[in-house]
Order: C-alpha cells, then structure tokens, then sequence
C-alpha cells in the first residue's frame, strides 16, 4: 500500500526544526531512518499530515567521548555503532546490540533516536540504553530537559516525549571502578525481531563481587522494564551457577510475555532465563577481565 498525502519538511537546523514541530499536532511525525515509520505509514496505521525528516541535521549525528560519558546524537545510525571500535571494547552491550539489529539494510538506515523513540517492545536498544543507565536530552523551542532511560519508556510504542519535543541525543555515564556489559537476545529467523532480549551492566570491588547492577528486559512485557528484584539479589555476590540461576529466575517471576505467532509465553519464559543468565554471566566476566577501567 502507499501511505496517505501528507506534506514533507527538511529542515537544516535543529532551530527550524524545533520550528516546525512546535506548531505541531499528534499528525506531525519526525522522519529519522524511517525503518520503522515508513511502513507503519505504508499500512496506513499511522497517516500524519506533516513529515518532519530529520535526516539532514548534521548536528544531531555526532558520537563524542569524554572521561566520564559516551554522547551518541539522535541520527547516528546502529550500523555506525555495530563497526566502532572504540564502542566494542568500552560498552560492548552496545555494539551487540546494534549487530544484533536486523539487517545491513536496516542497521544502515535506521538511527539510534528512531529506534529509542518508537519504542516498540520488541525494540533492542531501549533495553540495552536501560542498562546501561542512559539520559535522553529532550529539546523544544520551550527548552531542553534530561530524561533517564528509568524514566523514558513508559508502555508499549509510549514514551515521555512530548508532540512539540524531540530526542537530541544520548547520553551515557562510565560507571567508576570495573564495569563490564552485555547483550542477549533470541530472534525469529536471522534478521527478525526479538522474542526475548536481555541486556546487563556489572560493576565488581576489589574481592570481585558485584558492587552495581542493571538487569533490562526486552520483549516480555508492554515495555523494556528492570528486573529490579534479580538485581538486589545479585548485589554483593559473585556470579556464580547458584546466584546466577537465582538471578535468572527472579528476572523470570517479573516477566509478561504474551504468546503471540512467533512465540509462546512459555517459550518466551524458558529462553528469558537461559539468555538472563548469559548476559549477566558475560557482563560480570566482562569486569573481572578489566571492564572499561
Ligand atoms: C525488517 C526490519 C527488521 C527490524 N528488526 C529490528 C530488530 O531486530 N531490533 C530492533 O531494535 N529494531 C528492528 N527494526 C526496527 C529498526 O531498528 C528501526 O530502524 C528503528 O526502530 C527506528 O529507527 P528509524 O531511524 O528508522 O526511525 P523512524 O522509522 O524514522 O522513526 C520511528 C519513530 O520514532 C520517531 N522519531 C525518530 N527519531 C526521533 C527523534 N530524534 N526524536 C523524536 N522522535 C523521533 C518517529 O517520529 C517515529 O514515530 C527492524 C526494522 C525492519 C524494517
């Protein structure tokens, strides 16, 4: 199907950007990679009157570090992410997960903002931003404001964007001392999307137990969540068989799958803890080894 009319922008500037949204209704949609909004629009489930492509704001694709934080801008594309070094060996719960994203084709369109702002359950880097304990900078012409990653995902395809803001960019904080970060999920076929995906961040004191914690689940609920409870019972300990089999069935017990097509709520269950397991196990590993100290 074709999408319905609609009028098309492409703005220059984050300023005439912010212009053309401010004036701006639930029928005005920003375009980023399109890999998600295109086709909605295409099966005419979404039909916005303005189309605001951000595509060509050269200011909103950047990745920059500093001693304390990676700042990913809204435009930078998961396949940007999937082959950056740098980002590997730093936070590799990132560059997992962005090769983990369906295809080349996809990775190569589709950006970091759009995937976090559609926030489609079955979307991977909400779960891994969660993880790793991102901000979101929200701007308007009414100002900029921070959002973290808690905060930000609030239901299925909701967040806490307002109509007249959009995601600038991202921000994630090093964790001090020994971290380490991980990315697991199970998909349909090779490129398809998640049945269920966990990503998690560990950081570890001198003796190796776990000093910081932050278990996110993807695709077994309306919306990425904590598992908070398998966090607590991690803190303190070394992840070992019997904490790690503790860790997982926690995360498991705080899980709403939905049996749908794909998938049953059983299945989606059984693989949540195997992949709970992996990704907590990997990311402590991944500290003892040295983390991103
Ligand atoms: C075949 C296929 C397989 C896929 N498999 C996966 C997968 O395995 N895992 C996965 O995570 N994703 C998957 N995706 C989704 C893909 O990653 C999308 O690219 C992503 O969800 C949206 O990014 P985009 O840049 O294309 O955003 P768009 O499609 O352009 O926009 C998506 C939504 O976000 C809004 N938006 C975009 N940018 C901003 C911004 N800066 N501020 C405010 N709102 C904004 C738009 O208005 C729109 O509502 C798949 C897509 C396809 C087509």
């Amino acid at each position: 199907m074709f999408p319905r009319t609609f009028d098309y922008f492409s703005p220059k500037t984050l300023a005439e950007t912010m212009d053309l949204l401010d004036d701006s209704t639930s029928e005005t949609k920003i375009l980023s990679g399109g890999q998600s909004l295109l086709p909605a629009m295409k099966m005419r489930n979404i039909s916005p009157k303005k189309v605001v492509d951000i595509g060509n704001l050269k200011e909103l694709n950047f990745l920059s570090k500093t001693e304390s934080m990676l700042t990913i801008g809204a435009t930078i594309t998961t396949g940007t992410l999937e082959n950056d070094l740098e980002i590997a060996c730093l936070m590799p719960a990132l560059q997992e997960t962005a090769a983990e994203i369906a295809d080349p084709l996809v990775r190569n369109l589709g950006t970091v903002g759009g995937n976090l702002c559609y926030a489609d359950p079955v979307n991977d880097m909400p779960t891994t931003m969660l993880s790793l304990n991102a901000y979101f900078l929200l701007a308007s012409n009414a100002g900029k404001r921070m959002v973290s990653a808690d905060e930000f995902f609030l239901d299925s395809f909701k967040t806490a964007l307002k109509t007249n803001e959009m995601l600038t960019e991202i921000q994630i904080p090093f964790e001090e001392g020994k971290v380490g970060s991980a990315f697991r999920k199970i998909k349909k076929g090779s490129g398809g999307f998640t049945i269920a995906g966990v990503a998690a961040q560990v950081s570890i004191v001198e003796d190796t137990s776990v000093s910081a914690c932050r278990i996110a689940l993807g695709g077994v609920g309306p919306c990425v969540f904590r598992a908070k409870k398998a966090e607590t019972e991690l803190m303190g300990k070394m992840a070992e068989a019997p904490v790690l089999a503790e860790v997982a069935a926690l995360a498991v017990e705080a899980s709403k799958p939905i049996s749908d097509l794909t998938a049953s709520e059983n299945y989606r269950r059984k693989v949540l803890g195997i992949l709970v397991k992996e990704a907590v196990e990997l990311a402590y590993k991944r500290a003892v080894m040295g983390g991103y100290e």
